[in-house]
């Protein structure tokens, strides 16, 4: 399968290890992939078993939590936090609540955190957790007490200087305030534990925007290599959540248009652009509703709607999936090629199968890796924690602006990867070559620890 004997060897040895875990072993195979000519040319990371090594998480923590729902039943569901890799800071990666979390879900995000941490630049490690603990219609006080069972446990594994969680998906700003004032309760103490805080008690201006910012600005630098801009361009963004809002804030600004989002129920065609405050805010609404239907988009503003079916097959300039792993995949990849769209950005997590990325490939399509693209998320994280250690806080214009470097430095450190071994061009060689040299450099200094 690789041409590298040391590769086949150690994910065979994988698949045996792992054998109910296929989106684990989706994102593994795709970063072992780029590597090989890095493999190939450095024999010090198979006689020190780096990839061995970067394959197992350092810990895996899996408990129990038990809440009380309104109707005073004791329900169960199971926590997760994968402490993935700490070479280059300490463990640092969001909470998702969603029912298809699983160890395998838990550990494909914690692999590709650490890598999407070392591109950015800052000093934090790769980790990630979460529940399959089902939000969707949950009061606040159920999702309070959740929330509280949750970090009850989660706390004995976490710390400013250890393990920094954050949110993700099913996870926001209400969540983490719950997050917060548990651990607080529990330590007596007030420390930056976890990111997306309250802007009231240390969180930081622009983190709520900064996936989907961060993903437009890495778009900008993308198409300057291309000679091309965002003014005029039209955009496809599915889901409604956090980072599509973000996401179409940001095209606005810049001068495009996005002309679909969607929801498990379907998506909304809207021919003039998700473009005005009402239309833009009312994303927010539609999450604070808990209904979790974009068909309410639909018939507030009298656009298109298409039920149970996804984005990508509308002709656009520029694709961009915003909701989960595998939302794309060899029927939706036909109709993007068919389309004639250029630019493929992932921004969600993993949104793409491995089939549908092989035609893309083989189509010309320009693919922007989610590594790469969503990484403004965390590396604004990494800058609430700089804030908080040194109790302070920046203005969001200062923010904003440290944002856009990231992300610049991360297209560079991208495209120039890609462009070393002898792949230009190849975005999803780059962010993962990228990722991976400063982390095994790291591990490589560090002795036989992990
Ligand atoms: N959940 C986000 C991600 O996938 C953000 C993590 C964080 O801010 O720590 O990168």
């Amino acid at each position: 399968m690789f041409k590298s004997e040391y590769l086949n060897r150690v994910y065979s040895q994988l698949e045996k290890r792992n054998p109910q875990q296929p989106e684990f072993l989706q994102a593994v195979k795709e970063v072992l992939e780029s590597l090989e000519p890095v493999i190939d040319a450095n024999p010090v990371y198979e006689e020190n078993a780096i990839i061995e090594r970067m394959t197992e998480p350092e810990r895996m923590i899996t408990f129990k939590v038990t809440w009380i729902d309104d109707n005073g039943k004791v329900n169960v569901n199971r926590g997760f936090r994968v402490q993935f890799n700490s070479a280059i800071g300490p463990y640092k990666g969001g909470l998702r609540f969603h029912p298809s979390v699983t160890a395998s879900v838990m550990k494909f995000l914690g692999f590709e955190q650490t890598f999407k941490n070392s591109l950015t630049g800052l000093p934090m490690g790769g980790g990630k957790g979460g529940s399959d603990f089902d939000p969707r219609g949950r009061s606040d006080r159920e999702i309070m007490r959740f929330c509280q069972s949750f970090m009850t446990e989660l706390s004995k594994h976490i710390g400013a200087d250890t393990d920094i969680p954050a949110g993700d998906i099913g996870v926001g700003g209400r969540e983490i305030g719950y997050l917060f004032g548990q651990y607080k309760r529990l330590r007596n103490e007030f420390t930056g534990v976890l990111t997306g805080k309250g802007l009231q008690f240390g969180g930081s201006l622009i983190r709520p925007e900064a996936t989907g910012f961060g993903a437009v600005y890495f778009v900008e630098e993308l198409l300057k290599t291309y000679g091309e801009s965002i003014k005029g361009k039209t955009f496809a963004v599915s889901g409604f959540g956090n980072v599509a809002w973000g996401t179409v804030e940001k095209v606005n600004q810049l001068g495009g248009k996005v002309v679909t989002i969607s929801g498990p129920d379907g998506y909304v065609y809207d021919k003039d652009g998700v473009n005005t405050k009402e239309k833009i805010d009312f994303m927010l609404e539609m999450r604070a509703s808990g209904r979790d239907k974009v068909k309410d988009y639909a018939d507030k503003f009298g656009v298109e709607y298409h039920e149970g079916k996804r984005p990508w097959e509308q002709k656009v300039d520029i694709v961009m999936p915003c909701a989960i792993q595998n939302e794309v995949d060899i029927e939706d990849a036909k109709n993007i090629v068919a389309n004639g769209t250029k630019f493929y950005v992932e921004v969600a997590n993993m949104p793409t199968t491995a089939e549908a990325i092989e035609y893309l490939k083989a189509h010309n399509v320009v693919i922007a890796p989610s590594k790469a693209v969503n990484a403004g998320g965390v590396a604004v994280s990494g800058l609430e924690m700089a804030q908080n250690s040194m109790r302070y806080s920046w203005s969001a214009e200062e923010v904003d602006a440290k944002l856009r470097e990231i992300m610049a430095g991360i297209y560079k450190r991208t495209y120039e990867a890609a462009e070393k071994y002898g792949m230009k061009g190849d975005l999803i060689a780059g962010a993962n070559i990228a990722g991976f040299e400063k982390v095994s450099e790291a591990m490589l200094s560090q002795g036989i620890a992990y």
